[in-house]
């Protein structure tokens, strides 16, 4: 995997570290500075600890977003907290309440950015931290507590853990809102909006099953565009996509809310009528293609085609949700064939195509044709 496509990779979570840098070690300060002043520690020291608490979380951010891949820089800044921490230990003499404590806290640190393999890494730089500590200031061991010491741990103690408690609820919020869109978007289509035929062809399934189940009834309806390939061809793709979102939007105002509408190809769209018989289904669909129609002359001409349309109901005979929409594509198939603009309905009484808004001779004379 190359760098660069992690490149600017971590800008936030530099951020969050940096917030949390500067609570855990301005108030962590005071349970190394408490043991400092027990022990007369030397200036150099005094130095370093405040260098350490008060400037290092500014540095450290500045840094990491100098990298190339901040989350890289942040943690090799979370490597250099831990040499921190095992310098401290020494410094302090091993006082047990505030080495215990700093090394938790680093350690928790470490395992909340990189698991582990990372802890691990962490420990390794405690030992670091040590053995610098030890070639430096020598090794002496005086672990009792005194009580001002562990008054100065208590704050660092309750309040760490209540920010980094914070900060992780706050991401892990954050990432469900993400997990929650990227779940939309997977089941939505990109140029419409309407659902996607995956996810369109899973609630098919569920609605399938109901009607199976409950004896429901449910219509189904196919669309396809007529002779849309003149407009991508004429007026280019541009044109031809706004076209498609227009026939989206037209498809969502003019059906009912609880109708389930989909892209299901290019320039076909499919559509589940919940509830609805054919009978209920059919004077509705011919008005849309009419409404359709009527609207492909509007001066906007945001909807530039007509469109021809199958519809069928469910029938308990179906065997699959699949052979419900084989059956729903030949209808679609046979109004085209019959000269588009128009829907060709199958049912209990046979198949038949209807044109809409035209005179009711012409659809008796299509009646009942075979698919
Ligand atoms: P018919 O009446 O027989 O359906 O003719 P048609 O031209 O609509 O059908 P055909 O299948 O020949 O062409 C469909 C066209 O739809 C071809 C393709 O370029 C276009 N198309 C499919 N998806 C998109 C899209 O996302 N955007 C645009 N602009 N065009 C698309
Ligand atoms: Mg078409
Ligand atoms: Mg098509």
């Amino acid at each position: 995997m190359s760098t660069n496509r992690y490149a600017g990779k971590g800008k936030r979570f530099a951020g969050r570290v940096y917030r949390l840098r500067m609570i855990g070690l301005g108030i962590g300060f005071f349970c190394v500075a408490s043991v400092f002043y027990q022990l007369h520690a030397s200036l150099w020291l005094w130095a370093l600890l405040v260098f350490h608490g008060f400037i290092w979380p500014h540095v450290a951010y500045r840094a990491a977003l100098t990298w190339q891949i901040p989350y890289r820089g942040e943690r090799c800044n979370l490597m250099i907290d831990s040499i921190f921490g095992g310098l401290w230990v020494v410094a302090m003499r091993f006082n047990l309440l505030p080495c215990v404590l700093i090394l938790a806290m680093l350690s928790m640190d470490n395992i909340a950015a990189g698991g582990m393999r990372f802890f691990l890494r962490g420990v390794v730089a405690h030992f670091s931290g040590f053995a610098i500590g030890v070639l430096t200031l020598g090794l002496t061991f005086e672990p009792q507590s005194q009580m001002p010491t562990v008054i100065a741990c208590v704050p660092f103690l309750v309040l760490y853990p209540l920010a980094l408690g914070w900060s992780t609820y706050r991401m892990s919020q954050k990432l469900a809102l993400h997990a929650r869109e990227s779940e939309r978007l997977s089941r939505t289509d990109g140029l419409t909006g309407l659902w996607n035929r995956r996810h369109w062809e899973d609630l098919l399934a569920i609605e399938f099953e109901r009607c199976r189940a409950g004896g429901a009834s449910c219509c189904l309806l196919l669309l396809d565009l007529d002779h849309f390939k003149r407009v991508n061809d004429t007026e280019g793709h541009a044109a031809g996509d706004a076209a498609l979102r227009s026939f989206a939007h037209f498809l969502q105002m003019t059906l009912r809310p609880g109708d389930i509408v989909g892209r299901y190809g290019g320039e076909e769209f499919a559509v589940i009528l919940p509830g609805l018989k054919l009978a209920d289904a059919q004077p509705m669909v011919e008005l849309l293609l009419l409404d359709l129609r009527l609207r492909t002359g509007n001066p906007d001409r945001a909807l530039r085609c007509t469109a021809s349309a199958g519809l069928t109901c469910y029938r308990p005979g179906m065997t699959d949700f699949t052979a419900w929409m084989m059956e729903t594509d030949r209808c679609l198939y046979a109004a085209k064939a019959k000269g588009r603009d128009c829907v060709f309905v199958s049912g209990e009484h046979g198949a038949y195509s209807l044109k809409p808004g035209a005179p009711a001779s012409m659809t008796h004379a299509d009646s009942h044709l075979s698919l």
